[in-house]
């Protein structure tokens, strides 16, 4: 949800415009049952498998996964930003976007930046100036960086000791508080203490070029080796990349940029003259990023180690990077020899070894060298599997030249012909099934239980006003489960919301594309049974909770005579329903 505009203004304006009407201005759609359908905007088809709903203010395509509310649909399709998207639909309707929240991005958050600052001065003060610096500047000097490098990236020193930073700036109690917020202190059960102690600090800027985080190195032995700032009102890993305000200011026309895994690495590339690198924080690549990186320029390289590991990152980033492969737009991927990274390859080979074309794989050879992994190409059945498991993906890239060369590319390895390929690829509507398991975890039943209620609820969220006792559901600490607390909550509180209108509180976090997902599936339930179904799961969930619960008390000891009434009732509850269905 973005900062600026006030959540309930969102949700009445989901409530007032029309999602079909919206669309309709941009795709022809044709009333197919309850729901629209059109050729999809967002990948080539002939058939459609484009739908709208009225009902969930909701669209959603078969083809390639494209989903989400009316406002989604403007960014995506249209590619305005949020509040422009917000303005647009108001417009519309004629209602006025709270004018202080366009113009006042929430509560003032410029101390913070502030004190970022301050603290990236700080660290690098104590870098040239304190005792115990001798240790980082002997290990910057081992890694071979100079003592420019290390300034333009505005690299520091955390030195040990509690409290050196908020002595430094914690003047008074508004400033302790800022250094809280920033990530910079930390509060324990003995009081607040300085989160960075004795490590390397590599500030992290946004594209502005302000501090808004920074990462710490641990100096040669320790654990762990790095720590990155924690999330804050302004910073949030997956959308930031280390070293891309660099990267722009270095070079002012960006053709390509290297995605890497660490700090240390774009810091030793552009020693080497490769000031082109970022990297990501400690997470997988996700789509803010990649969409970040392609508002720079139109070519992504990922450098991935070539183990295992290194190959899975590498697919995790092509499934990501799929839906944004419009025209123009190239991605490579750059497998480093074993046991070398970034870093010690461009000191070992020099900063040729990164623009050597031959070492890029192109992103379709990646795609299909994977999923051809075990596939027998020399047979007519391996052929078929090979483009059964290509076509997903490749309908999740948009319409235009990349989706054709894959296309012609799978031609080649399964000489079929580009014209039954595509047919193939456009007859797969399948029906999930809404219990499917296909939340991965360590405890796969109560997810995909969750998953089920949570699905019921976006597509029929008044069936939240029927839980009387959220709490008693589980432990907001399993899978999932704060995610419907927050929904049965949010709900309650707006009784006339859509799914729509739901989803949009969870854009910009880790579960929009979930809910975006669940949203889209069909449901194997028919209306009129979606109430049974929910109230089943709803009392499943109880029983389980209720058993987890006892394990808890047995576990703790307690005899059932130290029961209280109520755990009991669960007890009882939990055990008059031995064969639950799915478990
Ligand atoms: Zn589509």
């Amino acid at each position: 949800m973005s900062g600026r505009i006030p959540s309930g203004f969102i949700d009445e304006l989901l409530n007032r415009i029309d999602i079909v009407e919206v669309i309709e201005r941009h795709v022809p759609l044709k009333k197919a049952g309850r729901d629209y359908k059109g050729l999809c905007p967002f990948h080539n088809e002939k058939t459609p498998s484009f739908t709208v709903s009225q009902t969930k203010q909701f669209y959603y395509c078969f083809g390639c996964g494209a989903s989400g509310s009316a406002i989604g649909f403007l960014i995506d399709y249209a590619h305005m930003d949020f509040v422009d998207a917000v303005e647009d639909l108001a417009t519309r309707v004629g209602m006025q976007v709270p004018m202080e929240a366009v113009a006042r991005p929430g509560p003032d958050l410029s101390p913070l930046y502030d004190q970022l600052a301050a603290a990236q001065r700080y660290f690098s003060r104590a870098l040239r100036q304190h005792p115990e610096a001798a240790r980082a500047v002997d290990y910057l000097k081992r890694r071979g960086l100079s003592g420019e490098i290390a300034a333009s990236f505005e690299i520091g020193f955390a030195p040990p000791g509690w409290d050196n930073l908020s002595t430094a700036l914690g003047f008074s109690e508004a400033a302790q508080q800022q250094l809280l917020d920033a990530g910079l202190s930390v509060r324990g059960p003995r009081g607040v203490y300085d989160r960075f102690r004795d490590r390397i600090m590599f500030p992290i800027h946004d594209q502005r070029g302000r501090v808004v985080a920074f990462g710490g190195r641990i100096i040669d032995q320790g654990e762990p080796k790095y720590l990155n700032s924690p999330e804050t009102a302004i910073f949030h890993k997956g959308r930031e990349l280390y070293g891309l305000h660099h990267a722009r200011k270095a070079n002012p026309k960006l053709a390509r940029l290297l995605v890497v895994e660490g700090y240390m690495d774009v810091v030793a590339l552009a020693q080497f003259g490769i000031t082109n690198a970022v990297a990501t924080l400690g997470t997988a690549t996700t789509r803010d990023h990649l969409e970040r990186v392609f508002r720079q320029c139109d070519e992504i390289i990922f450098c991935f180690d070539g183990d295992a590991a290194g190959r899975r990152a590498a697919w995790r980033a092509l499934e990501q990077v799929l839906p944004l492969l419009r025209d123009g737009r190239i991605v490579g991927f750059h497998f480093l020899p074993a046991g070398s990274d970034p870093d010690t390859l461009v000191r070992a080979e020099g900063p040729d070894a990164f623009r050597d074309p031959d070492r890029i794989v192109p992103l379709s050879e990646f795609l299909f060298s994977h999923l051809g992994d075990g596939v027998d190409l020399g047979s007519l059945d391996g052929r078929a599997r090979l483009a059964e498991l290509a076509r997903p993906l490749c309908n999740r890239v948009p319409g235009g030249v990349y989706r054709s060369l894959l296309i012609e590319k799978l031609g080649e390895l399964t000489r079929l012909d580009e014209r039954q390929i595509e047919t193939m690829f456009q007859t797969g509507h399948r029906r999930v099934p809404v219990r499917k398991p296909s939340v991965p975890g360590p405890s796969r039943r109560s997810p995909s239980l969750i998953r089920t209620v949570v699905a019921l609820l976006l597509h029929n969220p008044r069936l939240a006003l029927k839980v009387d006792d959220p709490s008693s559901l589980g432990d907001v600490a399993q899978p999932g489960m704060g995610l419907l607390m927050e929904m049965l909550e949010l709900i309650r509180s707006h009784p006339d919301i859509t799914g729509g209108g739901l989803i949009e509180h969870w854009r910009d976090t880790e579960y929009a594309p979930h809910v975006r997902k669940l949203l889209s599936l069909e449901l194997t339930v028919p209306e009129s049974g979606m109430e049974a179904e929910f109230d089943g799961a709803i009392a499943r969930l109880r029983a389980q909770s209720g058993r987890r619960r006892e394990g808890a008390l047995v576990a703790a000891g307690a005899k059932p005579s130290e029961l209280s009434e109520s755990d009991k009732a669960r007890l009882r509850a939990a055990l008059r329903r031995p064969h639950e269905r799915g478990e």
